[in-house]
């Protein structure tokens, strides 16, 4: 019984095996390779990484070293790569577990081979081309230089060559076809010069979701894995949320018109009101900005209710408004359905002027996630639409 918890997050697996079939639908004879960064955008990624293996993906991509290990100390064997970059500090344990990651300069390649030497054993690399992103990833004039400096150390074996998207909806702005084309030249070029070029990869959520078909052998899909769609697309009915986040009431009390409530009472009832204490506060992900000028609202009873006055670390407080017979230990949903209502994770980060990504990402480490469905059912039904 989930009310054991103060505050937890519902997982729900079945939802998540939707999400990647209608990923896998999409990317066509591309293969899918999730993407579990950042725990897995909150939602857990030990769970979600096992759940991905009994469905056969063929890689994972993981933010740095210690995901990775995290992943390996939990028994996943599928191949794992850290999609930017390491830092020294990491290699150790890169080359230990076999974790694969980008690679983008010279220099970096080198330093790779040889720890990888020193280690007696071989480093799978992905050659990171900057089309256009500029964060990370060489320029695609110095591919073909370190695609020969990755060629000539014999502890790195290159296993792929990728690219990052910067729009923020896909392939709807030309600048996605601009940097798909670069990508594509640097390939070419490669093969020119006779290297092999394993698989190409650059497709994220937003890009999946705007284009078909795509170009590359795997994509890397985050966010729609998890049910939310990149907020610069228009939002799916394909796609089945995957998290859901609820606390329970802890406290009641009538409170009288002009009472103050929480630090520095930004917010006084205007009238005599019933209020509900959560606890769940910003340590917790419940986003601070929420808790100002009435941004936010809970669900209870099936119906909306407004969080009032500055949300706390551990705490929030809600106005019950019209609803009558709340009691202590029932539940509050922040995130997800109940009766007829729900709140999206986009509904949450548009009103605190952020991107959803951020919502599930902050989710703390206090919150217990519950995880449904975990066993696929026997006949998991093949999604109907492939459509986003
Ligand atoms: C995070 C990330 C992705 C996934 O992005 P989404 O927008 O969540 O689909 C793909 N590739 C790289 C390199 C990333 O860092």
């Amino acid at each position: 019984m989930q009310r054991r918890h103060r505050a937890w997050a519902e997982i729900d697996l079945a939802a998540f095996r939707h999400n990647l079939a209608v990923a896998r639908a999409r990317a066509g004879r591309a293969a899918v390779w999730p993407v579990l960064k950042a725990n897995a955008y909150g939602h857990g990624a030990a769970v979600l990484a096992a759940a991905c293996e009994e469905q056969g993906v063929p890689r994972l991509g993981v933010g740095d070293s210690s995901e990775a290990l995290e992943l390996r100390e939990s028994g996943i064997r599928a191949p794992l790569l850290v999609l930017g970059t390491a830092i020294d500090a990491e290699l150790p344990a890169l080359l230990r577990h076999q974790v694969e990651v980008g690679v983008h300069s010279e220099g970096r390649a080198h330093d790779l081979g040889r720890a990888a030497r020193a280690a007696g054993c071989v480093l799978g690399v992905h050659l990171k081309i900057d089309t256009g992103m500029t964060r990370l990833g060489v320029l695609p004039e110095a591919a073909l230089r370190v695609a020969g400096a990755v060629r000539d150390e014999a502890g790195l074996e290159l296993r792929g060559v990728m690219s990052h998207f910067a729009a923020l909806d896909g392939y709807h702005d030309p600048a996605t076809l601009e940097q798909e084309r670069r990508l594509r030249q640097v390939v070419a070029d490669l093969r020119q010069a006779g290297i092999a070029v394993p698989a190409v990869h650059c497709a994220n959520s937003a890009a999946l979701y705007s284009a078909d078909p795509l170009y590359g052998d795997a994509v890397r899909p985050g966010i729609a894995l998890y049910g939310v769609l990149p907020p610069a697309l228009a939002p799916s009915d394909a796609l089945r949320p995957v998290l859901s986040l609820h606390a329970q009431v802890v406290f009641l009390k009538d409170v009288s018109a002009g009472t103050g409530v929480g630090y520095g009472s930004l917010w006084r009832a205007p009238q005599d009101c019933r209020i509900a204490t959560l606890p769940i506060g910003y340590a917790d992900g419940v986003p601070y900005r929420l808790g100002a000028g009435g941004r936010g609202s809970v669900l209870i009873h099936g119906r909306r209710c407004a969080v009032v006055g500055a949300i706390s670390m551990d705490y929030c407080c809600v106005d019950l408004g019209p609803v009558r017979g709340v009691k202590v230990g029932d539940t509050a949903t922040l995130l997800g359905e109940d009766g007829d209502e729900r709140i999206l994770a986009q509904e949450v980060a548009s009103a605190c002027d952020t991107i959803p990504y951020e919502i599930t990402c902050s989710i703390g480490s206090r919150v217990r996630r519950v995880y449904r469905n975990m066993a696929p059912a026997p006949a998991d039904p093949a999604p109907v639409s492939t459509q986003a």
